[in-house]
């Protein structure tokens, strides 16, 4: 039996996962690409050694990243996905009848490609014509090209290397400036299991740019520390508050997990003032 082992970034722990079969495995231009069968969690998606996605628990991850901005607005037309190369973020965005435009900015192709051909399930909707495809840099096309954006959402890879473009102060500012008047952001920032000064940080330097900023989570068994934070972000709108029922087809995120998913009012505030120690 062959094994991998994923090094969590950022804390002395490692995942060991054994593979029945390598379905691929090269290096892009950007990263190391690797698609392996384990035999409980179906094909994973590996880049530079650090898990991505199974196929057995994509949806919470994905579902979650998308829905809780879409339903907080009252009409997303134009959506901005920075990373998210598998396709899962694209295929809930598209989910939404009043979508007419979705900028997909992943920097490395191949991982588009990739998916195409193992996880066609997750890539089913990157070739809708709603869909613009843009191999760049994120942070590159927020600053240049994006305007009168409703929602931006940010699936990269962790803050390391060509992602961390996309964790600045200076990235939040420009996001808030493509932003419509009710436009959200989204982003992930690790556990707050394992990476609670990520998560507060996050927190931080978004509260520079939008008078609005929250943490929801979710339980994401595949990524270290499990206990996934998002920080949620916007100029006018509360995020808690959903302004549309949530009517398409989900198998995690309804409207009672809507409001489960933000960290009760009292616990934020105790993370946010140090108060909170592990
Ligand atoms: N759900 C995943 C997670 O949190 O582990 C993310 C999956 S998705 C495959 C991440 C993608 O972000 C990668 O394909 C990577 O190439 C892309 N990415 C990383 N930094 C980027 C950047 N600065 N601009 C655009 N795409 C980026």
């Amino acid at each position: 039996m062959i094994r991998f082992y994923e090094i969590a970034p950022f804390v002395p722990i490692t995942y060991t996962y054994e593979i029945d079969k390598i379905h691929y495995k090269a290096k892009s231009a950007y990263q190391e690409i690797m698609v392996i069968e384990n035999p409980q969690l179906g094909k994973m998606l590996i880049l530079d050694g650090i898990v991505q996605l199974t196929e057995k628990d994509e949806f919470f991850y994905h579902e979650m990243i998308t829905h809780v901005a879409m339903h907080a607005h009252p009409n997303p037309k134009k959506v901005v996905i920075i990373g998210g190369g598998d396709g899962g973020t694209v295929r809930e965005v598209l989910k939404h009848d009043t979508v007419e435009k979705v900028y997909f900015v992943e920097i490395d192709r191949e991982v588009i490609h990739v998916s195409r051909t193992f996880f066609p399930t997750v890539a089913c909707s990157v070739d809708d014509s709603r869909v613009e495809i843009h191999c760049m840099d994120g942070a590159e096309f927020v600053k240049k090209t994006a305007r009168d954006i409703d929602i931006v959402i940010v699936d990269s890879t962790d803050p390391i290397g060509f992602a961390t473009s996309l964790f600045t102060e200076g990235f939040f500012n420009t996001v808030r400036q493509c932003l419509n008047n009710e436009g959200f952001f989204v982003t992930h920032t690790e556990s707050l299991l394992l990476h609670k000064n990520i998560v507060i940080e996050a927190q931080q330097a978004l509260r520079k740019s939008f008078p609005v900023v929250d943490i929801y989570t979710a339980p994401i068994a595949t990524y270290p520390g499990n206990w996934w934070a998002f920080a949620i972000a916007s100029g006018t709108l509360d995020p808690r508050v959903m302004k549309r029922p949530c009517t398409v087809e989900t198998r995690f995120y309804d409207n009672e997990m809507h409001s489960h998913s933000f960290l009760p009012r009292g616990f934020y505030e105790k993370l946010m003032t140090g108060k909170l120690t592990w």
